[in-house]
């Protein structure tokens, strides 16, 4: 099977792939006024342990290369409403950075600024985070005020960064948890997502799991941990609704298509998930 048929039979609506543009990407079903997505491997510049697509300057891909493939995505994504793609320095923090300032100079002081997720109400700006396992997540205001977007690893779920991500908007930006779409993209799954028991301790002592059924799984080779459950369960007890909360069915690891750190053995490229307002120039 090709890789676009294989990725076609795991998606549904809210999800599509746009395979028009280079780099492909999952598209959303966003509002007119927003673009958002999730960068995959296949159709970028890079070569070797990044073939190709991919998206992140600090794992030792030539600039170069990196450079055309965000350039690529910024032209596909509609290069008329955005005049930059921002990215910061991913820590597996909890710092949420809000985006007011569309300044070119302030937007690049963001790429060396640590924060695992980024929030903005200004037109013209594609917010994104890179991830290989990790799972990432776009939240879109339905009144269209307000997006962000979040990498969230096991770390960032600890420290419940989703939920502060919530909570930075609603005080940010006015927005209420009930009114914002949730879309988690392609991350690595629960049944190769292995831990150290002293992960699933971590989990053991939040409450808003007491109750939620397999978000993690005791197998004889060790502890497996479920991110998607685990993000769902916070976010939910945060107050989004469910039907708002939407998950594409991709593993970063089971698919080529992907990249993934573990599977790839640490030396591999990044995805994107990046969402925007878009300005009309
Ligand atoms: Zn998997």
């Amino acid at each position: 099977m090709s890789w676009k048929k294989e990725i076609e039979s795991h998606l549904k609506y809210p999800f599509s792939l746009d395979n028009q543009s280079r780099p492909a990407y999952l598209k959303i079903a966003a509002p007119p006024s927003i673009t958002a997505g999730f960068t995959l491997r296949p159709g970028g510049f890079s070569h070797g342990s990044f073939a190709s697509a991919n998206m992140s300057f600090q794992v030792g891909d030539q600039e170069e290369a990196v450079a055309q493939n965000r350039r690529a995505l910024l032209y596909g994504a509609g290069v008329d409403f955005f005049s930059a793609l921002v990215t910061a320095k991913q820590v597996h923090g909890k710092r949420c950075l809000t985006i007011v300032d569309s300044d070119p100079e302030k937007l690049e002081q963001v790429a060396l600024t640590d924060a695992d997720a980024l929030l903005t109400d200004q037109p013209g700006i594609l917010l994104g985070v890179m991830t290989a396992d990790c799972l990432p997540l776009i939240m879109i205001d339905q009144e269209q005020r307000a997006v962000a977007v979040v990498h969230v690893g096991w770390r960032g779920l600890d420290q419940a960064i989703g939920v502060e991500t919530v909570a930075q908007l609603s005080r940010d930006f006015a927005v209420e948890a009930e009114n914002l779409q949730i879309f988690a993209g392609p991350a690595i799954c629960s049944c190769c997502f292995q831990v150290g028991i002293e992960v699933v301790d971590r989990f053991r002592r939040q409450p808003v799991l007491a109750g939620v059924d397999s978000w993690y799984q005791e197998r004889s080779s060790g502890y497996y941990i479920d991110l998607l459950s685990i993000q769902r369960a916070q976010l939910l007890a945060a107050g989004v609704a469910e039907k708002n909360f939407h998950e594409v069915d991709i593993c970063t690891f089971c698919h080529g298509f992907c990249f993934s750190y573990r599977r790839d053995h640490a030396i591999t490229g990044r995805q994107l998930a990046f969402v925007g307002i878009k300005e009309n120039k």
